[in-house]
């Protein structure tokens, strides 16, 4: 079964790569006639495009995974992970990393927006051939830090690999001060670049750009970070205020999406910046639940992602797509094509949401990334991803290339 995602399911699809790219997509029939010559694979199951993680932290990998276990809520969670980062060696970093970059291969991830804290994830997905953006990412500056982390930035984006493309990632409005967050806009958009930023993740978030108090302005104190809000706050919505700073926009997508309401929503709309959900860590951290039913209904552009090790039991895209599918129905969503909604996120969206015209999608001329799932192919296929998608991942191909294929896989060729 071929779920081209652009076009309706082909119950005997097949398609047609040359080198890195699709060539053709039609019936398994079509296809041998018009390509007698070319070799033929036989998968099981459902065939989809690669699976787009529309936000993660790769360098955040299985030796951080007891941090998701630990039931710490979100602004004592992150004091900790702040902590744990001091005694990491670049080895650990680079180890962790590549962790991370398999767990996500063999579970059919073809293209991650990745933040990139310290600089391996750059390595570890270059290296295998991984879609999508590494966004390199400013925490905890300030207006007089302002100008070495703008050193820094240049300097990273300069000497970063040929093949994988660099976005930068303002952490959050608040632990980036307005003048560094819009220094680091500007250098994203006089370089082309895109961006990636926390967005309306946890109640705190709120108070304190709403009015510069709470948990986190003590935790800012605490480090010393001089940040312009505190003990002012913008007096609106941490959607609000991203947007009064120029920093919506089809350039850029958020993770998370939390705490918003229907004029964020409608905000983020009219900008076209896609929201990168991720309920697993939500609930882990005790954020909160975003309205994914809400987002539906609205026609908000969505994408899938599992965020780190840290903060998810896993980088399974299609595992965080059931969550996400279960929330959706427990808000009142329609279970009525819910599952097909929610897969074109995982894929199509995904890769809509990090600017990736060609992925996502079967279609001629697209990438030849694609995953394999041995679900049951008797009904909707889409529901059975949803449903049965998770941990089933048998075969994941990058540019024609196939990166991860358990030897059980029942693969013929
Ligand atoms: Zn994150």
């Amino acid at each position: 079964m071929l779920v081209p995602i652009c076009a309706e399911p082909l119950a005997d699809g097949a398609i047609v790569t040359s080198a890195e790219r699709i060539l053709a997509v039609g019936t398994r029939r079509e296809m041998t006639r018009a390509f007698p010559d070319c070799p033929v694979r036989v998968y099981p199951g459902v065939l989809t495009p690669g699976l787009v993680n529309a936000h993660t932290h790769l360098e955040y990998g299985p030796s951080f995974a007891d941090l998701a276990r630990s039931g710490l809520p979100f602004v004592k969670w992150i004091n900790t992970l702040v902590g744990r980062r001091d005694a990491m060696s670049q080895a650990g970093w680079l180890a962790d990393a590549r962790g991370s970059v398999r767990a996500a291969l063999a579970s059919g991830t073809t293209a991650v927006a990745d933040i990139v804290t310290i600089g391996p994830g750059i390595v570890a997905a270059a290296e295998a051939g991984l879609g999508g953006v590494s966004y390199v990412e400013t925490v905890g500056v300030d207006q007089a830090h302002w100008p070495a982390e703008r050193a820094r930035l240049t300097a990273a984006l300069t000497v970063g690999p040929a093949e994988r493309r660099l976005g930068l990632s303002p952490h959050t409005l608040y632990t980036v001060d307005t003048s560094a967050f819009r220094g680091i806009l500007a250098l994203a958009r006089d370089g082309g670049r895109r961006l990636h930023t926390h967005l309306a993740e946890s109640a705190d978030e709120s108070e304190f750009v709403l009015s510069g108090v709470g948990p986190i302005a003590r935790t800012l104190s605490a480090l010393g970070i001089d940040h312009d809000l505190l003990e002012r706050g913008a007096g609106c919505t941490p959607t609000r205020r991203l947007d009064a700073i120029g920093g919506l926009g089809p350039d850029v997508h958020v993770a998370h999406g939390v705490h918003v309401d229907a004029e964020d929503r409608a905000l983020l709309r009219e900008r076209g910046s896609s929201v990168a959900l991720c309920v697993r860590s939500n609930r882990i951290l005790q954020a909160g639940t975003p309205a994914v039913a809400d987002y539906l209904a609205d026609g908000n552009p969505i994408a899938i992602g599992t965020d780190s090790l840290a903060s998810s039991p896993s980088l399974d895209v299609l595992e965080e797509t059931a969550a996400v599918f279960a929330v959706a129905l427990a808000q009142g969503a329609s279970p009525q094509g819910l599952a097909a909604r929610l897969v074109d996120a995982a894929t199509r969206g995904g890769a809509s949401a990090l600017g990736l015209p060609d992925a996502g999608i079967l279609r001629a001329g697209c990438r030849a990334d694609f995953a394999v799932f041995d679900v049951p192919t008797d009904g909707d296929p889409y529901e059975a991803l949803v449903a049965h998608g998770g941990g089933r991942c048998v075969a994941t191909v990058i540019g024609g290339r196939p990166v991860s294929e358990p030897a059980d896989s029942g693969r013929r060729s």
